[in-house]
């Protein structure tokens, strides 16, 4: 059975929880798996990726580039690809597994799914991918015609390995990469504040808000999952100016798979659901009994956010401590 190549980000010397997770599905399917890591810590995150799954990390380290470029990852991915001749390539699905995934499927003339949540290994030794569509309303399941599936793999779905021993570290040269553009400099956004499609737990908020600065609400009910948690938005408090877009949560923002999920003053229009309903715990607060959110969610509470989400904080931070 052919290898599964995985692309590995990593923020300094830290391989991230969402390519920790791809590793771990990826074991699971059986057969080796097979982690690239790229930049100037490739090889010291390799060599944390104890227990994950990978059979054999390749770590690439480029001097020439200080900043991630998606043309040079896929020049080396494609080499590695070239190599191995592996039956899946999986991506997180992050912004960069959502940009390098499709340059790497039509460089390598595969076949792309992108943000799938189920994986199984055919009879013939191939990998099918599940994934929503139809703005979450159906699934479908994909299966490579060509010999390789490329996949971008959902955030918070998948469990990683957390056992099993240490991959062989291979150090691997930069392949000449012909780079269209160069990237001089990234400008952070937040200050290092987790983004709202990696974080365990989520804490939105709609128009039931009523108005911008009663986002103090919500943050403080973040702030009491200790570092844990992001802040959300629906689109109609966006458009609104209130929050900016990165926290937009739906079908034209983020798709998130949260373990809590909260939705705040959210009707729980279809293209909103399209980006949060595989949560696996939904907490609605609405004053409406009959809004739509409340029928996909675990626990409802009906009342005014602003009067519930103070008290459910108080309550949380008693029981967290
Ligand atoms: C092509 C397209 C793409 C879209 N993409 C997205 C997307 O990515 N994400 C997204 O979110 N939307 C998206 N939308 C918009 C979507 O259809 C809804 O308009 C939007 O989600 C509504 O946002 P909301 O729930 O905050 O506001 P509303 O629908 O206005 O809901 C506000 C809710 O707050 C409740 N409420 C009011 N006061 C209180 C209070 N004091 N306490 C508690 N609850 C209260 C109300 O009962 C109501 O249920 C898209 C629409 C289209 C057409």
């Amino acid at each position: 059975m052919s290898a599964i190549l995985v692309y590995v980000e990593t923020k300094d010397d830290q391989p991230k929880k969402a390519s920790l997770e791809a590793l771990g599905a990826a074991s699971r399917l059986g057969g080796d798996v097979v982690a690239l890591l790229y930049g100037r810590h490739a090889r010291a995150a390799a060599a944390k990726l104890t227990g994950s799954g990978a059979a054999k990390a390749l770590a690439v380290e480029d001097a020439q580039r200080t900043h991630f470029s998606p043309e040079a990852v896929v020049a080396a991915l494609a080499a590695a690809a070239a190599t191995l001749a592996p039956r899946a390539i999986f991506f997180a699905a992050t912004s960069q597994g959502r940009d390098l995934a499709p340059r790497l499927a039509e460089k390598l003339g595969c076949a792309q799914a992108s943000d799938c949540t189920e994986l199984r290994s055919s009879g013939d030794g191939k990998v099918e991918a599940r994934r929503p569509v139809l703005a979450g309303k159906a699934y479908t399941w994909i299966r490579a015609k060509n010999s390789t599936l490329v996949a971008t793999l959902r955030p918070n779905v998948f469990a990683e390995a957390k056992s099993g021993g240490a991959p062989a570290v291979e150090s691997m040269p930069a392949p000449a990469a012909d780079l269209k553009s160069i990237v001089k400099e990234i400008v952070a956004s937040a200050s290092g504040k987790l983004d709202v499609s990696e974080a365990p737990v989520v804490v939105s908020g709609g128009r039931g808000l009523k108005e911008a600065s009663n986002w103090k609400v919500l943050e403080d009910l973040a702030a009491a999952f200790g570092g844990r948690a992001a802040l959300g938005a629906s689109r109609a408090v966006v458009d609104a100016g209130w929050r900016p877009h990165a926290e937009q949560v739906g079908q034209t923002g983020k798709t998130v798979a949260p373990q809590l999920y909260f939705a705040v003053g959210i009707s729980g229009a279809i293209q909103h659901l399209a980006g949060m309903r595989t949560a696996k715990t939904i907490v609605a607060i609405n004053k409406d009994p009959e809004a739509p959110i409340f029928k996909v969610a675990d626990y409802g509470i009906v009342g005014d956010a602003l009067e519930v989400v103070p008290a459910l904080t108080a309550a949380i931070k008693k029981a967290i401590g």
